[in-house]
């Protein structure tokens, strides 16, 4: 995931986790280095050679990578096509707020294929609270018309959609706005939680924040975003906050958008229900496989580590392959799974969870044990939800149900050789 501009953005979101890397990373103000010139030519040579697959995406994230201007990426795609090998597809991800679209950005965009991921929190009111300018304006009005064009010149777009202590409450609203107004076919959601030290400690580091005895048990007042004396920021959404939301959402989407409106969790929960890996990191065994690259070339565990001790190299001095199959990077990845609390390994919902994000374990459960989930609860009140529908969307596709309450083995032994479950389905 290449940071070309760092964290410098255009807008000051109230939630954004990157913004003050500029600081944590020692750039001075305004002063932010770009991936540019000689060093552009380098980094997509390198990381075209990097690869042996018959397709390599190139992920455009930052802060706000259109702030380096549309002759940019003409140049980008320019470089791709140098150093394309024959045979091997070249693909384009570019996240951004939608606030510098204009018709001849859209026109490139979708002439070049790229997918654009459009950040919007949901109509108005919602989206402006937390998504404003640096003069604390909302930057609704001018996303909306980044959606107009965006539609108008048929760019590839999906939607990333914040769940904060305001959205979560909102689910209902959020989702029939991006479905029926954004038109949104590709739904990512996010939730929001970061502990007030975010800004400078680095998730399991031996910072207090992070120790196992300072960590406060689930259920306590303190883990609730608002409450005075919250270890956690004000815009994240609570732990059943989380839940709630996705189960809204989930039976909101199961009336009628089933193989029409792809919502990213949802999906992932599919593959995970019927014994394939999910294609979300946070739902996977391990972490690991997508390094955050910042301007000067220096690399990171992952997008959420961008703290100096998760550097692991540095794509211009080191070999990227090494590094990204190195000790560290390793070490980093299978952490996910070796450090999954006593509950999780007993968890009926592993299987589709695995702990879920490391950054954000720094609770201690029922029992004690620290480096729990802070989202768990939630999860767990949605898993109990979906279970049952997972099973039945995964058989009414012909697809096996390996996992869960209503897995088909376990419904084999319950209903011997008679295999009636299998036409119970509603959809
Ligand atoms: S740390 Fe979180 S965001 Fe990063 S790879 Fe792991 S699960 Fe994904
Ligand atoms: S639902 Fe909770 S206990 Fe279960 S795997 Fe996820 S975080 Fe662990």
């Amino acid at each position: 995931m290449a940071k070309p501009v760092g964290a410098a953005c255009n807008i000051d979101c109230t939630y954004c986790y990157y913004l003050s890397k500029q600081d944590l990373l020692e750039y001075k103000p305004g002063c932010t280095p770009k991936i540019e010139g000689e060093a552009l030519e380098t980094y997509i040579k390198l990381y075209i050679e990097s690869h042996n697959a018959p397709e390599i995406i190139f992920s455009w994230q930052g802060g706000e990578p259109t702030l380096l201007g549309l002759e940019y990426f003409k140049t980008v795609v320019e470089l791709q096509k140098k150093y394309q090998p024959d045979g091997v597809v070249i693909k384009n991800d570019l996240q951004t707020n939608g606030i510098l679209l204009n018709d001849e950005w859209c026109a490139f965009l979708a002439e070049h294929d790229f997918l654009v991921g459009l950040s919007i929190d949901g109509p108005e009111l919602l989206h402006n609270a937390h998504r404003t300018n640096r003069a604390g304006r909302g930057t609704f009005r001018q996303v909306m018309k980044a959606v107009d064009l965006i539609h108008k010149h048929n760019v590839t777009f999906a939607t990333l959609t914040c769940v904060n202590n305001l959205t979560s409450k909102n689910p209902v609203e959020v989702y029939r706005f991006l479905r029926d107004v954004v038109k949104s076919t590709q739904i990512q959601f996010i939730p929001i939680v970061e502990q007030k030290t975010f800004r400078t400690d680095a998730p399991q580091s031996d910072t207090e924040s992070w120790q196992a005895e300072n960590q406060i048990k689930q259920g306590d007042k303190r883990l609730i975003p608002g409450h005075k004396n919250s270890v956690v920021e004000s815009f994240c959404v609570s732990d059943l906050g989380w839940g709630n939301f996705l189960i809204a959402v989930f039976d909101e989407w199961e009336k009628s958008d089933i193989g029409s409106v792809f919502v990213q969790y949802f999906e992932a929960n599919l593959a995970s229900w019927i014994g394939e890996r999910s294609q979300l990191c946070t739902l996977n065994p391990v972490c690991g496989k997508g390094l955050a690259m910042e301007p000067n070339g220096d690399l990171y565990t992952c997008d959420h580590y961008v703290y100096p001790e998760h550097k692991v190299g540095n794509i211009y001095h080191d070999n990227l392959e090494e590094v990204s199959y190195g000790q560290q990077q390793q070490d980093f990845g299978y952490a996910k799974i070796e450090s999954l609390t006593s509950a999780c390994q007993r968890c009926e919902y592993v299987f589709a969870c695995y702990g879920e994000c490391p950054k954000n374990r720094f609770i201690k459960n029922a029992d004690g044990e620290p480096n729990q989930n802070y989202l768990c609860a939630g999860w767990k009140k949605y898993f109990d939800h979906i279970d049952k529908r997972m099973a039945h969307i995964a058989r009414s596709y012909g697809y096996p149900v390996k996992f869960g309450r209503y897995s088909d083995d376990k419904m084999a032994s319950l209903l011997g050789s008679n295999p009636r479950y299998m036409f119970n389905t509603q959809y």
